[in-house]
């Protein structure tokens, strides 16, 4: 944020000033609920906390850590936590906000929440990363809990620190309280199909729009960014469906092969050791370079602000399928809308992850839990009835998916807004 902390005023292109220059651009259609917009333009609540641990060196560190809950005018907050050095507050406000409008979008009872903490942890060993998460988890306990805030896996975090977030909540309430995070173990109330469920959500929007566009999906070239639970697991759906898999980036770096890289091969290796150690499968080429490759569809599914106007301006897809949050400023969906690329927006394409969450959180609190043939059916069907209604609402309006995909999320959460009325 600028000097002058305040919700309303973002950096210069910053994930925040993404998504509110987002919200404007759904005003129009939002008919007297524009009444209310200005709700969505600031976070309901947003919480910075210390997290001091004794590292095992024997020294005392601190980490900075936050939860932004974004809005919960439709049901508790949900959404991720990030383990990340570049956290910072403004990121967590405009992931929170990201995920008010994908879990209306998807017509889940739930509102947006984010959580991160500024922290590498690749540096740290696993019992530091443990203390980091308990104490973390112990300084939101004060608004997280089943009914109120649901924390879930995000960018470098997974089940097993949904464990110890389980675990340390639990503690401090005194019981064992499942549902207050999803993404976890299966023998601790996880549900089958988390760990997939947003690779499969965004090959499943994909597949379709693909459908509407025309494109075969046999031999579609594809471009991946991010090679995480995310972009390995589209990869891989799509190259069963029949498409080549032509370049990866992770942090490590870029691979490419024009002929499709062997992703039996590549996966693997790239878990351990990230896919530039793949080198025998591919070429090895500058991480500029991966928005040059010819490729049909690209997917975006690493960090926010990845696709800038000039990327815009050089890829060669006709798809873009945000697995990423954020991945896209303003100005480069302006310029791939005019070069006729669709985009189908992070807040429906990576909402299978969510959806998935939703399912477990029922799970959890019914004590039954269903098979993995249930959930993917249930999720494909969820993920198709909003891509088709949101579809339905960009051919009415002649707008993006995006705005599309804000008008009908929008309706949903300022009708909820409204009908609750302000209190006092
Ligand atoms: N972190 C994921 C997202 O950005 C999942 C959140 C959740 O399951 O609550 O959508």
């Amino acid at each position: 944020m600028s000097e002058k902390l305040s919700f309303v005023n973002p950096t210069a292109n910053s994930p925040w000033g993404t998504y509110l220059s987002q919200v404007d651009r759904v005003v129009p259609y939002l008919g007297p609920l524009a009444r209310w917009v200005e709700t969505l333009k600031r976070p309901k609540r947003a919480l910075i906390v210390d997290v001091p641990i004794e590292m095992d060196d024997g020294t005392i560190a601190h980490f900075e850590g936050y939860r932004v809950q974004h809005n919960m005018s439709r049901g508790p907050g949900k959404g991720g936590v990030r383990f990340h050095p570049d956290v910072t507050l403004e990121e967590v406000m405009a992931l929170s906000a990201w995920m008010t409008i994908k879990t209306a979008a998807v017509n889940l009872p739930y509102g947006g929440a984010k959580g991160g903490i500024r922290v590498d942890p690749k540096k740290l060993s696993l019992q530091e990363l443990e203390k980091v998460t308990r104490r973390y988890t112990s300084e939101i306990g004060i608004i997280i809990g089943p009914h109120t805030d649901i924390p879930a896996p995000d960018v470098n975090t997974n089940a097993q620190i949904m464990a110890w977030m389980m675990d340390t909540y639990s503690m401090n309430v005194g019981g064992t309280a499942t549902g207050v995070v999803t993404g976890k173990p299966l023998h601790l109330g996880g549900s089958l199909g988390r760990v997939k469920a947003t690779g499969r959500g965004v090959f499943v929007t994909g597949r379709e729009a693909a459908r509407r566009l025309g494109m075969d999906l046999r031999g579609a070239r594809i471009a991946v960014q991010g090679f995480g639970n995310v972009g390995s697991v589209a990869a891989e759906l799509f190259a069963e469906a029949g498409a080549k898999i032509v370049a990866v980036q992770d942090h490590t770096g870029t691979i490419v092969n024009t002929n499709g890289l062997d992703l039996s091969k590549l996966i693997p290796i790239a878990n351990k050791e990230g896919v530039v150690a793949f080198k025998a499968g591919g070429d090895i080429v500058p991480n500029e370079d991966f928005w040059n490759v010819a490729c049909d569809i690209l997917i975006p599914a690493a960090l926010e602000g990845q696709i800038t106007a000039e990327r815009a301006q050089k890829t060669t897809a006709k798809l873009v399928l945000e697995g990423a949050n954020g991945p896209t400023v303003p100005t480069a969906d302006d310029i791939l809308a005019e070069r006729g690329v669709l985009v189908v927006p992070d807040v429906i394409c990576n909402a299978g992850g969510v959806t998935v969450s939703y399912f477990e959180w029922v799970q959890d609190f019914s004590s039954f839990f269903w098979d993995e043939d249930e959930i993917n059916v249930r999720l494909d069907r969820i993920m198709m009835n909003a891509l088709n209604q949101i579809w339905d609402t960009a051919d009415k309006h002649k707008i993006t998916l995006r705005t599309a995909t804000y008008a009908v999320a929008c309706e949903r959460i300022l009708m909820a807004r409204q009908e609750r009325g302000l209190y006092p």
